[in-house]
């Protein structure tokens, strides 16, 4: 969830789904704008970032293509969070240069790349004409002025700012879920994570305009809100309010119109007992949970400066535990960080077991530049990652196929997201983040329907319309 990291297609949805897409309608004249196309790589934080950049663009008279081949202007907004993603980009990169080497195209390199790489991305792909990082998003208007005008190796790289990215510009492209930023940047330092280096310091937004963009999206049509930030449970409100994030939970809930509302990343670290009281009090806030642990070692946990241990963590479990409502946890977890033996995976493959995760996202250590962990010795073999990584996807896939199973004959509320058309199957999310298959209609994207689960796999539910005396509501726009 808070850290899909899959690739993204210009329509934010992932590339094997039928979804909701609104049709690109162009507004008189524009079918003679200029064309663009975004392609997003990373988590929904980075999705939301090309949102409001496609906002920005469009408003400048753009005009967003399907595919590059149609486009004259050409974005890539990536992630540098591990190796493989950063490289990705630059193989990325040399297919375009071959591609159009008779008919150069103006390409933009946005994002973690972009910030961690700054202009040395002009020397292994001199094609590109703008490198910005998310920290210089606000001054978009200004880079894209001297790309138009035709300047080269145009920048955005400072990370020297108190400014979050707020416009009204925003393009969302699917048509019931808006993800909203609360807070940029991050100050935490975990010393794996690039993440401080690339999107700058944590900065929060004020608790009225974060309320009035809910309010708006409402308006707009949009049932479910999910808060984005790098650690969203840090927002601390820089108005006079001083909402605390619990409270901003809930004034978000209480939203007339909001019907399902989500947030991510939590820190363990900054997760307290009145994020979960709100959860019970507000139907409207999903029974939901993602806390990522990293390491089931205390002694790993140390030395990925976490600030929290094992012990810690397990408490912060409880207390989610303790709410009225069943809220299913999720988490990450990097497998064969520097120095981890293999008691400390065994402490995080027990960590598993006592918490039973509904969802566990999990990658094998990647070293980082500039990190804190860049200077330590990489000790775990590559294989032996893999080894480890297999194990612990073996054990999360068992806990999950047992978890599910006992969810067979209960009836859930599913908002529905997408349709198979294949296998007419319509397919959507419990509050709780399940997905569920059940055979329906491609006029039910956006709608809520009360579906009773008849089989449960690991990943997955499938399930049939319950009686539709239930309360199945059109919450379509
Ligand atoms: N800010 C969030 C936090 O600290 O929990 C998550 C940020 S990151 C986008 C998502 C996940 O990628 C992390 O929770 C971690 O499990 C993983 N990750 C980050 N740096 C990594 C690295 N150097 N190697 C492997 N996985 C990494």
């Amino acid at each position: 969830m808070g850290t899909e990291l899959v690739q993204i297609s210009n329509t934010g949805a992932p590339k094997h789904e039928e979804r909701a897409k609104p049709e690109v309608i162009p507004q008189s004249g524009e079918r003679n704008a200029r064309t663009f196309y975004i392609e997003t790589f990373g988590c929904q934080m980075n999705v939301h970032d090309s949102e409001k950049v496609a906002g920005t663009l469009v408003a400048r008279g753009y005009r967003p293509v399907d595919n590059h081949a149609d486009a004259e202007l050409i974005f890539y907004n990536t992630c540098s969070i591990r190796e493989k993603a950063a490289e990705k980009v630059f193989s990325h990169l040399g297919a375009l240069k071959k591609a159009y080497r008779q008919n150069p195209k103006t390409i933009a390199v946005l994002g973690c790349v972009a910030q961690q790489e700054g202009e040395r991305i002009f020397e292994r792909a001199p094609q590109v004409s703008l490198v910005c990082g998310s920290a210089s998003y606000t001054q978009l208007p200004d880079l894209l002025d001297q790309v138009e005008a035709g300047k080269r190796r145009v920048t955005g790289l400072s990370l020297d700012t108190d400014e979050c990215f707020e416009t009204e510009l925003t393009r969302r492209d699917n048509p019931f879920r808006a993800y909203l930023t609360i807070i940029e940047g991050c100050d935490q330092r975990c010393s794996f994570c690039v993440v401080p280096m690339t999107r700058g310091p944590e900065r929060s937004r004020p608790s009225e305009t974060i309320l009035d963009e809910c309010r708006r999206l409402v308006d707009e049509g949009y049932i479910e809100i999910q808060l984005l930030g790098q650690i969203v449970n840090n927002w601390r409100d820089p108005s006079s309010r001083r909402l605390s994030f619990a409270e901003l939970l809930s004034r978000v809930a209480e939203v007339p119109g909001v019907r399902r509302v989500r947030f991510t990343t939590s820190h363990p670290r900054y997760f307290t007992p009145d994020i979960v009281q709100a959860i019970d009090t507000h139907p409207a806030l999903c029974d939901q949970v993602h806390l990522p642990v990293q390491s089931g070692s205390s002694r790993v946990l140390a030395r990925m400066l976490r600030g929290y241990t094992r012990e810690e963590y397990l408490e912060k479990i409880n207390c989610v535990r303790s709410a009225k409502r069943a809220i299913s946890i999720s988490t990450d977890i990097i497998v064969g960080f520097c120095g981890e033996s293999n008691e400390d995976f065994e402490r995080t493959i027990s960590l598993l077991e006592i918490v039973e995760y509904d969802q566990v996202f999990s990658f094998k250590y990647s070293p980082r530049p500039n990190t804190p962990a860049a200077g330590f010795e990489d000790s775990v073999a590559e294989e032996e990652k893999g080894r480890r990584l297999a194990e612990l996807l073996e054990r999360q896939r068992l806990i999950q196929l047992r978890r599910n199973q006992m969810l067979v004959g209960q009836e859930f509320e599913v908002l529905v997201e997408s349709f198979q058309t294949r296998l007419q199957q319509a397919v959507g999310r419990t509050t709780s983040n399940r997905v569920v298959n059940f055979p329906g209609e491609p006029g039910w994207i956006g709608r809520a329907i009360n579906v009773r689960v008849t089989a449960a796999g690991p990943n997955s539910l499938v399930g049939v319309r319950a009686d539709q005396s239930f309360s199945d509501s059109a919450a379509t726009r």
